[in-house]
């Protein structure tokens, strides 16, 4: 008999769908699967039978199956079809009925003794499914938070394979699921509150207002000082003062935690501003996504947050230059043999790094051991490309006695500076709208720039000098001009003035020796 059950694969971070056809003839118990499935799916039968067996079936050995994963082109990797094969078998050989099947998809990787165990993108996947006109799906207990968060479908969560053919018998006997609605993540999001405060990092006004400025147009920035001076602690405050992810920012970066199976199961919504900080020996599929089984890496999983670089210059070149695309585009797209995918990576990126390999260049107490060619070589990994798509370079010094004595002002707290960075949005909102869509400073295309950065004649030839002076590339220039607009936003002015353009010169052209 032939049966067939519904899954999903994914494809980046988008699912389409998979049938898991099964035909069962005569034979010697052999199971075999086609449709180019990978290691962990082709090793799904031994799972399958145990799983099988722990609910009290046999399969009978006098036969035979032929597992085929549609469509066949695309490679299936993954431990996400046990559940679906495992049904599958039942219902070719009349165990369970098969009408429902073409209902309810099914989702879940399966343990020996029947359990079922949670699998990554199920998010994506329940979407496709309600997509394509199913009535439920059958999901490990463990992702049904985050299924959940999906309309219009219905949610069976399970954490046994026999749960799982119960509904398939019987649906209306499930548990159906409900997750987070619009209306309870607002509450959620504002329950998000972080214990960090700008106000316990003495002295750096230069680099909180940089960071006012970085959270208000969506800058990047490069925060360089000796070891100690409290760039990491800096930066760690950044997403305080950032307004909190609307419902639909944070279904999206659900999407993309859900493929990388890192979603809270209780939640199942990822409700606060990414803050991602990965380490300097990270792998480049760590960094920018890729592997076997291609995840998003760190910089899509700081998607509408902050990817945090400390030790920059630690990162070996190639790292370093892969981001030249997501700075630019806000995706990265990983070639691989046989196909290309797309993930979203919008971040703001906060390097930070040393003056020079020993790390007191400019110190006011230790002096620096460094040759000239040490500290060439150290600055050399930080290509042109990549300095040009940072809008600002903030010097982080080492704090004088006086400032340790004294309290930073209130306008150097996260209240204060988050209410300037709030108004700042605010006046970008009712600006930057071109399509219908809001577009945050740093994004403006530059036929946008033009429409809402105007400059007088005066501001203009004074960029054209300065821009000649600092050889500026074309895309130096129409960064200035954004950072500029940021400026007069947060001092609340309509226009740009000289004030704004010099503060956004200044940024951009604080010499480190490089
Ligand atoms: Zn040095």
């Amino acid at each position: 008999m032939f049966a067939r059950v519904y899954s999903g694969a994914l494809a980046g971070v988008d699912a389409y769908r998979v049938e898991v056809e099964v035909d069962c003839c005569g034979g010697i118990g052999q199971i075999n699967i086609v449709g180019l499935p990978g290691a962990a799916v082709k090793e799904s039968q031994e799972r399958v039978r145990s799983a099988i067996k722990s609910c009290d079936y046999l399969l009978p050995p006098a036969k035979k199956w032929v597992v085929n994963l549609a469509p066949a082109d695309t490679r299936k990797e993954g431990p996400l079809y046990d559940m679906p094969i495992a049904a599958g078998l039942l219902a070719s050989i009349g165990y369970i009925p098969a009408g429902n099947l073409s209902k309810i998809w099914m989702v879940g990787e399966l343990s020996l003794n029947g359990a079922v165990r949670p699998v990554s993108g199920v998010l994506s996947m329940t979407i496709c499914a309600r997509e394509s006109g199913a009535e439920g799906i059958i999901v490990p207990e463990d992702n049904g938070a985050e299924a959940a968060l999906v309309d219009g479908i219905k949610v069976f969560p399970v954490s046994h394979l026999q749960e799982a053919l119960n509904i398939l018998q019987r649906p209306e006997s499930g548990k159906v699921f409900y997750g987070t609605t619009k209306h309870r993540y607002k509450t959620m999001a504002s329950n998000v509150v972080s214990d960090l405060d700008f106000g316990d990092v003495k002295g750096q006004t230069m680099a909180k207002t940089a960071m006012t400025m970085a959270a208000a147009g969506r800058h990047n920035m490069i925060m360089i000082g000796p070891p100690g001076s409290g760039k990491s602690m800096l930066a760690e405050r950044l997403p305080g003062i950032m307004p909190p992810l609307e419902y639909e920012e944070a279904v999206e970066l659900t999407k993309l935690y859900s493929v990388a199976k890192e979603v809270d199961k209780k939640n199942g919504l990822v409700v606060s501003r990414p803050f991602r900080a990965p380490h300097h020996s990270a792998s480049i599929h760590g960094l920018v996504g890729g592997g076997v089984v291609p995840r998003p890496g760190e910089i899509s999983l700081s998607h509408y947050g902050i990817l945090f670089m400390d030790e920059f210059t630690e990162f070996p070149r190639t790292h370093i230059d892969s981001l030249r695309q997501p700075l630019e585009t806000n995706r990265v797209t990983i070639s691989r043999s046989m196909q290309t995918l797309t993930f979203p990576a919008s971040f703001v990126l906060i390097a930070a790094c040393n003056p020079c390999p020993c790390g007191f260049k400019n110190d006011s107490v230790q002096s620096c051991i460094c040759t000239s060619g040490q500290a060439m070589r150290y600055w050399s990994k930080v290509s042109g490309p990549i300095l040009d798509r940072i809008d600002m370079r903030v010097e982080v010094r080492r704090l004088a006695q006086n400032d340790l004595l004294v309290q930073p002002a209130p306008h150097e707290r996260t209240k204060w500076m988050k209410e300037r960075v709030f108004g700042a949005i605010a006046r970008q909102k009712e600006r930057n709208i071109f399509d219908g869509k809001f577009v945050y400073n740093a994004n403006l295309k530059h036929r946008q720039i033009e429409k809402v950065c105007q400059l007088t004649a005066d501001l203009k030839s004074e960029l054209v000098n300065a821009a000649h002076k600092y050889a500026f590339s074309v895309r130096a220039y129409d960064r200035v001009i954004r950072m500029s607009r940021t400026i007069a936003d947060l001092r609340g002015n309509e226009n740009i003035d000289r004030v704004d353009l010099n503060q956004a010169l200044s940024f951009r052209t604080m010499n480190f020796g490089f």
